[in-house]
């Protein structure tokens, strides 16, 4: 079984020790209807219920694990365990009590990590499940077989942050992108890293289109800079000549 070293260990038992072994192929992403830190979250799992995810997230982003991301947690229906072995990690996170708020910046960025993790440890690949068996990432209420009781979890925000920062983020950091934290960058190295990086296609017309097929930004406005520089000197030339020809009619 893997631990994540991002996390607390809170190991819960019977649980750790008697349910099945999966290979896990998924990351699923639940709201626990409740502000809970991962201590409680441990508690409730301990003593209020038979069920339980592999993580807890608290709302400062500090992370307990519970379960071995392969032993089954029972979280997500049908997602736990498969026929063919193969199940979902889950992780429970804080929320208010109606689901409705969005996940902190602190959460988000553990999730993140976590997410990368859990793709450089079990080769989760790095997309949306398409199928509720297709390996990937997701969230409770994506696959009707994963949310059995039709829950709305983790809510519509969380769901939007699931699609336009989370799994972008875990796809992004997965593939070498710096977290934020390690964007420690002065002004003009952002410049640098912006203006003068040499990866825009070249203009359709230019000429040396073969050679230099892509430029920086910084290049492309010098040369449009010029450009207009040289057509205005052009109409002004051509606007002399208007006038003397007319002086001469
Ligand atoms: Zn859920």
């Amino acid at each position: 079984m893997a631990w994540y070293p991002g996390a607390v260990k809170m190991e819960l038992q019977p649980e750790s020790d008697s349910q099945p072994a999966i290979k896990p192929t998924q990351f699923i992403l639940h709201s626990i209807v409740g502000p809970w830190s991962p201590q409680r979250t441990y508690e409730y799992w301990r003593d209020s219920t038979n069920l339980e995810s592999h993580f807890g997230l608290g709302y400062d982003g500090h992370l307990g694990q519970y379960i071995g991301t392969q032993t089954r947690a029972d979280a997500t229906g049908a997602a736990n365990r498969r026929a063919d072995g193969t199940g979902a990690v889950s992780l429970e996170s804080a929320s208010n009590l109606q689901a409705s708020d969005p996940w902190t910046d602190e959460q988000v960025e553990t999730i993140i990590r976590l997410g990368v993790w859990l793709h450089e440890t079990h080769d989760i690949p790095l997309r949306i499940c398409r199928t509720a068996s297709d390996p990937g990432y997701g969230y409770h209420r994506l696959h009707d077989a994963w949310n059995p009781d039709d829950h709305s979890c983790p809510g519509p925000a969380r769901v939007r942050q699931f699609h336009n920062v989370i799994f972008p983020g875990i796809v992004a950091r997965a593939n070498g992108a710096p977290s934020s934290e390690e964007l420690d960058m002065d002004d003009q190295q952002v410049f640098n890293a912006v203006w003068m990086k040499d990866a825009a296609p070249a203009p359709s017309r230019s000429g040396t289109k073969k050679t230099n097929p892509t430029w920086s930004p910084v290049s492309f406005l010098r040369e449009i800079y010029d450009l207009v520089a040289t057509v205005n000197d052009n109409v002004k030339a051509l606007a002399k000549r208007v006038d003397a020809i007319e002086k001469k009619g």
